[in-house]
This record gives C-alpha cells, structure tokens and sequence, in this order.
C-alpha cells in the first residue's frame, strides 16, 4: 500500500487528529500529558500518532511524516530499532516488572560506566526529572548546604526548586533565590535556587564570594539544548569546575539530553571538564523511561541504603527499560552511527546555505540542530535569543508540516536527527524549509 505523504498545502486530513484532541480535552487537562505537544506556540493543533517506525510516524488519518523531533532526544536508533524492539519484546515475556534485583540493572550501570570514565556507580530512576532530583539531595546531604545555581535557559526537568527563573538580580544581597516560573511552587523552595545567565564567569565569582559557603552544587546541561542551542565554551565549564572546587560546592552536569548524543559518552568527557555527578536520561532509556544518576561512589554511597539520603522508586531499573537501553547502547558503541548523524548535520547546513536566505540557517553540534532564524551572531545564552528569529520559525512551522516534515512545536526546541535518516530525508526538510522561508520572506 502507498504512504500517504502530505506534500501540497492542507493536501491531507486532520480530522481524526482534531477528533482526538476535541476527546483528549475533555479528559486530559489541556488534551496533553507534557505541554509543549499542545502546539499552542506554533499556533496548531496536535498530530495524533498511530505508529512509528525508522525515521517516520504514521499519524491517525494516515499520513505519513519525517520526524525531525524524535521524541526529544531518546531516537537516536530512529523508531523502533528493530534489534531494540526485539530485546523489548524478549524482555516483556520475562516480565514486565520485578520491583526486585535483576543482572540487567548491573549490566546497565556498567554501561554507563563504560563510556562515563572516571565515574565508579550509578543509580537509575525512571525519568530524567528523578535522576536531577536525586542528584540535588545527594549533593545536598554531602555538603550540608541548602542553595544550588542553574543557569537561565537550562532545563532540568520539572521539579519545584529548578522551575525558577532570575530574581530581581540582587545576587549579592541577603536573599539571592530565584523566582518559581509556575505557580504551585512556594518562595522558600524556589528561594533555595539561584538563577543566572550562561557564560558570565563574573557573576558566578560574584555569586560564590558572597553565598560560596552556602552553595551545595552548580547545576547545568554542559551542552544546553532546552531553550535553543546555548553552547558554552570550555573555558567556562572549566571555571564553573574551578569555583566550585575552590569553595566546597560540587558540580552537576546534566546529560539527559547530551549523553550519547554525540559519541558514546557525555558531553564533559568532550569538553575535558569532569563534574562531581553526572544526569542522564532520553538516550540510555532507549525510548523507554529511565534516568540515572553517575558518580564517585565517595559520593554516591551517600545514597540509601549505604547512606542517609533517601531514594527510591516503584519501577526502578525496570527490566524492559533496561533491555532497550542496552541494547541501544550496544550499538552505539559503533563510530559510524555517530558519523552517520553528524554527516546528515552537515548536509542540512550545506543544503540551507544554497538557497542564499542568509537568516535561514541553524545551529547545529552533531546531529542536534536547532534552527535559528536570523542573521548576526549566534546566541549563547537565554536573553540573546532574537524574538525575530521565534517568530520566524513559528510562522514557517505549519508549511513545512504540510510538506510532510514534522518538527519540534517549539521554537525553542532543537531538531535530532538518527541512525534511521538518510540523505533523502534531510533533503526534505531542507526543500521544506526553504519554501516556508520563501513564503515568509
Ligand atoms: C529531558 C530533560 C530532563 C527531564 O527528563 P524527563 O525524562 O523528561 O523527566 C532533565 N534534564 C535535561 C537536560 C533534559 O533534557
């Protein structure tokens, strides 16, 4: 049977999406279970997926899409790997959970130790959320101290004391804490973080020469890939490991998104700076929910049962979590699937730069590629992001679904391209895109 692919414009149905989100609505607050699949910011609708495979999804109308977002980071394989599938499958019969020991969680936590040198233990949990979580009480029980720092734009998953954003500024003053960016979270939690801009040595110096004594942790995505492509240069993660050493404090790289992105490993190992913990999550899940938490075991026999601080989960190290993240870091293992990706990076970059739209280009490391929509320098940190460049992309957004190209409903959001995509595939995305640019320009 033939794919239905959308190609002209509306050339395809929605009903069936759209009777969907009207059902989702009424039963599911906002008819989603994460925000950003609403849409609402590139003003459509959600896309109601049937099945996915490779580098495509099949939505409940039967079109068929390129999947550019990949469920935020996890596909690196692409859809359903068929090797991950069938470990899936193997798993399942044995049992979908025990809430018990089993060899997967060990041959897991040697996995990740494998690629993640020097660290010596990790405990998984069963989302990211949890793993940073976690790894904010550890640091917290070691160092006695109440304050972690975060950076603006860093996204850390959806826990009370990281939904913050900057204070009034007044970092050196009594009260340094941030602000809670949702409602629901009290001022003496989000008081407990302190938020400030990527790349600012200073105002981290600033920062520690007043509170140092009080700081438990600097937390941040070394690679921050949740609100655009803020890349920092090594000489600040280097600072950021400098500070932190000199007053006491640890240092928490959260990988979730950046772990195995980009060789099979972390993103500290490429930029040579090693944090005290390390996050991960998405990739090592393998499209299953799972989280970890990396470390030194000095730090992380801390954890219950060795240690004071508490821990725990139901589903933890999950047997059919385990058996798709090892198997998809068994292939990983393989350069040429990060060759691959990265190959298709390029591709993409070189197919923009022909169209001579010189605002129409992306930002890209690897095979994480967000598209940023303005001429000038390129953003590294949250308040230089052009609103121009939002606007843009939003407005371009719908055309390039109705080219049948599916990606993140959000500007802020970066693209993942996988071992499932070819040449071919870009190429579309890269034609869409510049017939969206063309009709807005
Ligand atoms: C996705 C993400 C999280 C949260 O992980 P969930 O599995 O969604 O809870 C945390 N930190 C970073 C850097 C992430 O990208």
């Amino acid at each position: 049977m033939a794919k239905k692919t959308a190609t002209a414009s509306n050339s395809f149905s929605r009903a069936k999406s759209d009777a969907w989100f009207e059902r989702a609505q009424q039963r599911i607050p906002g008819g989603v279970n994460s925000p950003v699949r609403a849409c609402k910011s590139v003003n459509g609708k959600p896309i109601f997926f049937a099945k996915a495979s490779g580098a495509h999804f099949t939505d409940v109308d039967g079109n068929t899409f390129i999947d550019f977002c990949m469920s935020w980071g996890p596909l690196i394989l692409g859809h359903a790997d068929p090797e991950v599938v069938a470990e899936v499958q193997a798993a399942a019969t044995r049992g979908l959970s025990y809430g018990a020991c089993h060899p997967g969680e060990t041959a897991m936590a040697e996995a990740i130790l494998e690629a993640f040198p020097p660290y010596e233990q990790v405990r998984l949990t069963s989302s990211g959320t949890e793993a940073v979580m976690t790894a904010l009480r550890l640091v917290r029980g070691a160092t006695g101290r109440p304050l972690i720092v975060k950076f603006e734009g860093g996204y850390h998953g959806h826990s009370d004391g990281l939904l913050v954003k900057a204070g009034s500024g007044l970092i050196t003053g009594a009260q340094p804490g941030a602000e809670a960016s949702s409602q629901g979270i009290p001022k003496e939690i989000a008081g407990l973080t302190i938020s400030l801009p990527f790349g600012d040595l200073a105002e981290v110096e600033k920062l520690f020469a007043f509170h140092g004594s009080r700081i438990a942790a600097i937390i941040l995505e070394p690679l921050p890939a949740n609100n655009g492509l803020l890349m920092q240069t090594p000489e600040f993660l280097a600072g950021l490991r400098r500070i932190t050493t000199q007053y006491g404090s640890l240092l928490i790289f959260d990988e979730v998104i950046s772990g195995f992105r980009l060789h099979s490993g972390g993103y500290g190992a490429l930029a040579g700076v090693l944090p005290d913990l390390v996050t991960l999550g998405k990739i090592v899940g393998g499209g299953m929910p799972i989280g970890a938490v990396v470390g030194p075991t000095k730090l992380m026999s801390l954890l219950a049962p060795v240690g004071p601080v508490y821990q725990a989960g139901t589903l933890s190290g999950n047997p059919v979590s385990i058996a798709a993240g090892l198997k998809t870091l068994e292939k990983l293992k393989n350069p040429a699937v990060y060759a691959h990706i990265a190959a298709l990076g390029a591709r993409l970059e070189a197919k923009l730069a022909d169209a001579k739209i010189p605002w129409l280009r992306v930002r890209r490391i690897g095979s994480i590629v967000w598209p940023y929509f303005v001429e000038g320098p390129l953003p590294t940190r949250a308040d230089e992001i052009s609103p121009l460049a939002i606007e843009r992309y939003n407005a371009m957004y719908n055309a390039v679904l109705d080219a049948g190209v599916y990606m993140p409903p959000s500007a802020y959001e970066v693209m993942f391209l996988s071992a499932a995509h070819a040449e071919a595939h870009v190429d579309e995305l890269a034609a869409a895109l510049i017939a969206a640019a063309r009709a807005v320009a």
